[in-house]
């Protein structure tokens, strides 16, 4: 190709730039110095100048690389673009990357910390000091510590943001007080991985796949979404073929060579077909197979089959191989077909793909079928028996467990994990429950099962977010069951606004974090840092807190955990204070800066070598290029099941006979595998588990192989003469951010209703056109939106994004004008909640011109509120998909109206927990299997249950 000579572009050599040149990011050696035109000034050529320093997008778990431009000559970011040194994301990002800018610049942002005067929820705020709020949760913390009540301190994460630092600052504290988001968004799908090989996230090598299959809509808004969706491509352009299960036809699924509309919950069923295809056609990987799947536990187990009853097999790899055939028998493709509603033709042709594309075969699922369904977990399950039959796990091409392509260094330090068990978060009805019971705290503590003397919010907003939201309102504004709440946010929420505390957090270009993430077949950090204050320090100023580098008052949880820590412990004697002292100078405060170098210095292989060769020290590498990806040879990413053990790590090791696995010390440390000592994988038996004894010693014998579970919404339960309809409310949109893009102008000028979904021949039915209003009613409420008739959804299913109808309760405070309706919030004197607009969006004054240009009105329609919890009973995610009843809104009814009987909803929830089966009473004594992960692992001793 020929460059075409363009104008004299700026550069310090002075040479002449191309169109090569121009589409280039700027090379790291001028960061220092960048000279651009000022376009605005256009014709006259005006220079300015910019130091460009690396961040890491924080608008969503994938953490691409970004470049901060901070202008010299007025000391702000001027905007953000792509890191071309960050290896998962390679220099591009998706529109909430750039939308960063409108997120610092928001002139609705929270500057200072506030305390409410009020009542909670009364929106009664005065400015206060950090000083005042670290004085006062210090003190509560210590008094429930030394008091003895350490399950009544709690952080309750939405975005986590940090590889392990929270768990290090609570295991410092001594308390089993991690509260998630994950079973509202991923428990099913990473239980449905983490019971076939003890680990919970798949990463698929997309790039090198020759067939790819995605239950969910990855390449628009997946997991992972810009660095997945790249790699995806670059299968497809080198020859792979895509499927993509979705009953809703996404720009995903319009790239596809395959769209596979199945009716929601019947997932497995069609995965469990084309197993059955692969095994029966013989396409599977038979010495894969043979060594790494544990058949001899399944064969000895004496599995029932469907008709014929107990099998009397020889126990040989041949009889396993016929026996998985007979138990499988009943999922032909004739009865996936009448389950999903696909054609018996497509699941066997894409079967047969599969089979052939052997260990190029990459798949993952992640919320979408798992989040939605009763029984979601076996989705993800069946897809990865596929991925077991061809032998595609962890190879190229294939998909791997997430942990081997992903690196988490380990800091100065390890506090001892704590011996207590916080059945707020781990109950008795949910031993096997993948993350915390997160969306039952609201029923637990109105049942008395405990209390919070000091309760965090991190980047979370149940209120909004969660199912019920009504419930957890009453929640957070009973002061006996939460005495005190910090909300600690980047922006204005609906939780924010019951809190006693709202502290603002720095957005992606305004913390420290360090992340990593399984993008592709690598292992990379990436070094999100407050780039002012990066800026300032290398000009000269100290910084002593972040704070005094980014806009007013606004902190980074870092360093707030560091102090707070000291203050609960000034004198050190609760041994909490020394693990933030510095490892440096014994005694001191450990400042944060030092928290990341001795990482960097210690815990990251090859980063000291890559960054000896620029004469940089580690830390300083990492300020430069803000990413590092750990060379192939130190950390491989292949395979590692097959790694043969060490003979210093035999040292002392005993083999079982029987079974083959490798134990010191009373631990499984890996399987023998045709004579060879191998790692295997983390779960019991070190292999592949097709049988789980953990589900059928836990109560779920049923369970003990991959299966097929009906959902609550299966096809039978929905009559549409009756006006029923299956609501999925789970798609998200490629441009918004659940509850934290509110703040980002950009973002919702693009994306700013969430209107129902509905074919063609169902809003015939129901008698309604775009645009006309649609009441859709839940078990609990109701709430009114308007209609979308469109060929891209199935019939019979509506479905709306959650990701839109945010609120607030005042004129000119709370969640951003941008993106909030102002709306009436209360219970009616027959104990219904109800919403209503007082005011659509409207342009307002304000720093920034553009928000007196704001043209839409209509911000969407909030749905979580009616929606009652379905805690899984295995895996405790909640059953986003609802059956609803579909018809034209009814007279009075208005856009956005939304009603809901909280308790309605407790008695849905006492429902959903009588399918639990306790385990209260094991002859072990356990609490939950000491095998499975825990995002806070307390210790050994923890699980064992003393009364
Ligand atoms: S994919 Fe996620 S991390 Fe990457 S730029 Fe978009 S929002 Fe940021």
């Amino acid at each position: 190709m020929t460059e075409i000579p363009l104008q004299q572009h700026i550069a310090p050599s002075g040479e002449q730039m191309t169109v090569r040149d121009l589409a280039s990011c700027p090379p790291p050696e001028r960061w220092h110095d960048w000279v651009e035109y000022d376009a605005k000034a256009w014709p006259r050529k005006v220079e300015r100048h910019y130091e460009i320093i690396p961040t890491v997008c924080f608008n969503c778990e994938a953490a691409c690389g970004l470049l901060a431009y901070i202008d010299k000559e007025t000391g702000r970011v001027k905007r953000f673009e792509g890191n071309p040194y960050h290896p998962g994301s390679r220099g591009r990002n998706c529109a909430k990357g750039p939308a960063t800018i409108n997120q610092v610049n928001d002139p609705e942002r929270i500057l200072y910390p506030l305390k409410r005067v009020g009542k909670r929820g009364e929106g009664k705020w005065v400015r206060t000091t950090w000083d005042e709020v670290l004085d006062t949760f210090a003190s509560k913390i210590h008094a429930a510590i030394v008091e003895g009540r350490r399950n009544e301190v709690m952080y309750h994460v939405g975005r986590p943001g940090h590889d392990g630092y929270m768990e290090r600052v609570l295991g410092a504290w001594g308390v089993d007080g991690h509260n998630s988001h994950t079973n509202v968004c991923s428990s099913s799908a990473r239980f449905g991985y983490h019971i076939w090989c003890g680990i919970d996230r798949p990463s698929p090598d997309h790039a090198n796949a020759r067939f790819i299959l995605l239950i969910s809509s990855h390449l628009e808004t997946g997991h992972y979404f810009n660095p997945q969706a790249q790699r995806i491509i670059e299968g497809k352009m080198k020859g792979a073929k895509l499927a993509v299960m979705d009953p809703r036809l996404s720009n995903t699924a319009s790239m596809a060579d395959y769209w596979l509309p199945t009716w929601p919950g019947s997932e497995a069923a069609v995965l469990l077909a084309m197993a059955r295809v692969i095994l029966v056609e013989k396409l599977y990987n038979r010495e894969y197979l043979r060594r790494w799947v544990n058949w001899q536990e399944f064969l000895a187990a004496s599995l029932p089959v469907p008709q014929t009853g107990f099998p009397n097999v020889e126990q040989t790899f041949d009889c396993f191989v016929e026996l998985l055939i007979d138990l499988y028998d009943e999922y032909t493709p004739a009865f996936a077909a009448k389950e999903s509603g696909l054609s018996e033709e497509i699941i066997v042709d894409i079967a047969r793909q599969i089979g052939h594309a052997g260990t190029a075969f990459a798949a993952h699922t992640w919320r979408a079928a798992t989040a939605g369904n009763l029984g979601g977990w076996q989705v993800s399950r069946a897809l990865w028996f596929l991925s077991v039959l061809t032998g595609s796990i962890g190879t190229p091409g294939g998909t791997a467990p997430n942990a081997w392509n992903k690196f988490v260094p380990a800091p100065f330090r390890k506090p001892s994990p704590t011996e207590v068990w916080n059945e707020l978060l781990f109950p008795h009805e949910y031993p096997l429950a993948n993350y915390e019971m997160s969306i039952l705290l609201p029923y637990f503590l109105r049942e008395g099962r405990g209390k919070l003397a000091a309760y965090f919010t991190r980047v979370y907003n149940p209120v909004w977010t969660n199912p019920d939201g009504t419930s957890w309102i009453e929640a957070l504004t009973n002061e006996q069951q939460i005495e005190l709440h910090a909300a600690l946010t980047p922006v204005w929420s609906e939780t924010a606004w019951y809190a006693d505390y709202v502290l603002p957090m720095g957005m992606g270009s305004e913390r420290h974090d360090l992340m990593s993430q399984e993008t592709h077949a690598a292992r990379w950090i990436g070094f999100r840092q407050p780039v002012l204050r990066v800026y300032k320090e290398r000009h000269g100023e100290p910084v002593t807190f972040t704070y005094q580098a980014n806009p007013g008052e606004i902190w980074e949880e870092d360093e707030f955990w560091i102090e707070l820590s000291w203050r609960i412990d000034p004198d050190g004697s609760l041994g909490i204070r020394t693990y933030f002292e510095s490892p440096y100078h014994p005694g001191q405060k450990l400042t944060i800066e030092e928290y990341y170098r001795w990482m960097f210095e210690n815990s990251v292989p090859g980063l000291s070598a890559a960054a000896a060769k620029e004469n940089l020290t580690p830390l300083e590498y990492m300020r430069t290029y803000g990413a590092f990806e750990i060379p192939q040879e130190q950390a491989p990413v292949y395979t590692l099941n097959e790694r043969e053990l060490k003979a210093a790590e035999l040292e002392g090791a005993l083999v079982d006979e029987r079974t083959g696995r490798i134990a010191r010390n009373g631990t499984t440390i890996g399987v023998m595998i045709d004579g060879k000592a191998c790692e295997g994988f983390p779960t019991p038996s070190r292999k592949l588990e097709l049988y789980s004894s953990t589900l059928k010693d836990w109560g779920w014998p049923e369970y003990a192989i991959p299966g097929y579970t009906r959902s609550h919404v299966h096809r039978s339960a929905i009559n549409h003469e009756r006006g029923e309809y299956l609501l999925l409310p789970t798609f998200r949109l490629p441009t918004l951010i659940h509850t934290r893009s509110g703040n980002a102008k950009w973002l919702y000028e693009i994306s700013n209703a969430n209107p129902v979904w509905i074919h063609p021949g169902d809003a015939e039915r129901i008698g309604v056109e775009t645009g006309d209003l649609v009441r859709i009613t839940t078990e609990i409420g109701y709430y009114v939106n308007r209609a979308w008739v469109t060929e891209g959804i199935r019939p019979g299913i509506v479905a709306c994004s959650h990701h839109l109808g945010r609120w607030r309760l005042e004129t000119g405070l709370g969640t951003d004008r941008w993106a909030s309706a102002l709306v009436s919030l209360g219970r009616d004197c027959d104990g219904i909640w109800r919403m209503r607009y007082v005011e659509g969006i409207r342009p307002f004054e304000s720093d920034d011109p553009d928000s007196s240009r704001i043209f839409w009105r209509e911000g969407g329609v909030h749905q979580n509120l009616t929606f009652a919890v379905h805690p899984d009973p295995v895996s405790g995610m909640h059953c986003w998909h609802q059956k609803v009843r579909a018809e034209p809104a009814h007279a009075g009814d208005r856009y956005g109206d939304v009603s809901v009987d909280t308790g309605k909803a407790y008695q849905v929830y006492q429902d959903w927990l009588a399918m639990s089966r306790p385990q209260r009473n094991r002859p072990d004594g356990l609490r939950r299997p000491l095998w499975m992960i825990r995002p806070y692992r307390p210790a050994t001793s923890a699980f064992k249950r003393t009364s």
